[in-house]
């Protein structure tokens, strides 16, 4: 245990009751922030569990996670929740963060001096041999190539590609950005998806140079890079529930919220069946769900903000986890694991070696070796129209192809993510722009998640603090605005 929580800092006269509409990271860390600071909340989940992209279960007796794994551990944000929930001591590193990538057919170790893909460091990038001979001679023509111009946003295959040619699109920046977003790098903006390389592309003609600036500037030992918790990162929203209600909050499971509306003095919501509904009164709402679904409950109220969300595509993925034995593998597998890139042609886009990675895992259970194949891109959607069996087949495949593996695993977990991660397609952060003004212009209703300004764990908590901040002001000096009746908020005398 570590340091006491800190709270949030409230409006001095905050009060009423705020409903957060999901039950994921963000849903929960507004609402762990929004009880703290002295309102009643109640979170609304619509499924049987809270976590949403958290989630963790034994496979082969290991917990193993389903969907998020790692949280970024050079941002805050995610780290400060942990301490802040008295878990600090808790937190666990990579025992390695060395990962490959599949090129041409055989593994490579990624090239240093890249960032997100996009390298720095010529030799480095010749030596890796992820690039073919025409492929690596292109990418030094970015030092000579006049400034490529882009207006507010361009797609990160066009930037990147017209810098240093389309093999380091392909075979390094699509890959990497795909570990994130499951993406294609055709649509992704190159503002939100990689903002310090797009920032610091706008201060050099070359990106290399821009890179090696990005690189300069880092700090010689960042520390780790990742950090989870022993029993999965998928314990984190229980922690966080259980702090909410600690602090006097509800959260509910199975209350998918139907409708929101707005009231004189607030905000109604119609939770659970069209046959039997029930409405919950709030004073301020949270709304902490994909885009799709809060497009849907912003509809009537926001209709400005719920055509921009309802525009936000969802790759779909799955992620099939297998436990070895550890003697199935000829060689143990060095690094953390692989990833490859949508030119190889392979059902297997990432291969998390997960007892490699994470060394508690492998001292719970040194005999044996769990992996972590994920499968699914944006618009490869009939990669997924396959049952368990067959998925679980294409990453044994995977596995007996690149590692040799030659057993079968003790035990296998197909877990599926239909419209599971967002995609920040070119435009994007005009989009959230658009529809935060919408939002903002509606008092005591405030949006996060990862819709929004990051899908990592950290941009989640990111985006609940300034829900959370938003709601609590709102409540502090609440009595003055009302609503009036063209929708637009009103300052009334004497409240
Ligand atoms: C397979 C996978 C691996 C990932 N790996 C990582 C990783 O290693 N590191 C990392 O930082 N990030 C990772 N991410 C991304 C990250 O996990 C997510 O972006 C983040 O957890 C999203 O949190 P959220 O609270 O915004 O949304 P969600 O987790 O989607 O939670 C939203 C919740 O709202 C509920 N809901 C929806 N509609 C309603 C409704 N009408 N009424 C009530 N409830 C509703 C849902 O059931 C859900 O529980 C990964 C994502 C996936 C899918």
């Amino acid at each position: 245990m570590t340091s006491a929580p800190t709270f949030p800092p409230a409006s001095p006269h905050a009060s009423g009751h705020v409903v957060v509409i999901g039950g994921g990271i963000a849903g929960l860390a507004a609402a762990r922030l929004l009880a703290r600071g002295g309102v009643r909340v109640t979170v609304l989940e619509g499924s049987p569990r809270v976590g949403g992209k958290l989630q963790v279960s034994e496979v082969g007796g290991l917990p193993v996670d389903e969907g998020a794994e790692a949280m970024l551990a050079r941002r805050p944000e995610a780290l400060d929740l942990v301490r802040e929930l008295g878990h600090g001591d808790d937190l666990v590193n990579p025992g390695t963060t060395s990962s490959a990538i599949l090129s041409h057919g055989a593994l490579r170790r990624l090239p240093s001096g890249q960032v997100m893909g996009v390298p720095s460091d010529l030799r480095a990038l010749a030596s890796a041999q992820v690039l073919s001979p025409a492929g690596l001679a292109r990418v030094p023509l970015d030092l000579v190539l006049p400034e490529t111009r882009r207006g507010a946003d361009v797609s990160v295959a066009d930037f990147i590609g017209a810098r240093m040619g389309r093999e380091v699109v392909d075979r390094l920046v699509e890959p990497l950005l795909g570990g994130v977003y499951a993406g294609r790098a055709e649509r992704l903006s190159f503002e939100a998806t990689l903002p310090a390389v797009a920032t610091a592309a706008r201060g050099h003609r070359s990106l290399i140079n821009a890179v090696r600036g990005i690189r300069a500037a880092a700090p010689a030992d960042p520390g780790p890079v990742f950090a989870t918790l022993p029993g999965g990162l998928g314990t984190l929203p229980h922690l966080v529930a259980a702090d909410v209600e600690a602090a006097g909050g509800a959260v509910r499971t199975g209350a998918t919220v139907r409708e929101l509306r707005r009231t004189p003095d607030g905000w109604r919501l119609t939770v659970g069946s069209a046959r039997d509904p029930e409405r919950v009164d709030a004073d301020a709402v949270v709304v902490a769900v994909p885009a799709a679904p809060a497009a849907r409950l912003l509809s009537e109220e926001v209709p400005a903000a719920a055509r921009e969300l309802a525009r936000i595509d969802y790759a779909s993925m799955a992620i099939v986890t297998l436990v070895y034995p550890a003697t199935a593998f000829p060689r143990l597998p060095r690094g953390s694991g692989y990833l490859v890139p949508a030119v190889e042609g392979r059902d297997v886009k990432a291969v998390t070696f997960s007892s490699v990675k994470w060394p508690h895992l492998r001292d719970r259970a040194p005999e044996l070796l769990a992996v972590r194949c994920s499968i699914g891109r944006y618009g490869e959607e009939h990669a997924l129209q396959r049952s368990d069996e067959e998925l679980t087949a294409a990453a044994m495949t995977e596995l007996a192809v690149t590692a040799r593996v030659a057993e079968l695993p003790v035990e296998t977990r197909v877990t599926r993510w239909g419209g599971g991660l967002p995609q920040y397609d070119v435009g994007h952060a005009d989009r959230v722009a658009r529809v935060r003004a919408a939002v903002a212009a509606q008092p005591g209703l405030a949006v996060a998640g990862a819709a929004y300004d990051g899908l990592g764990i950290p941009a989640c908590v990111a985006s609940a603090r300034a829900a959370a901040t938003r709601v609590l002001d709102h409540l502090g000096g609440r009595g003055e605005l009302r609503h009036g009746s063209d929708g637009e908020a009103r300052r009334e005398a004497g409240g």
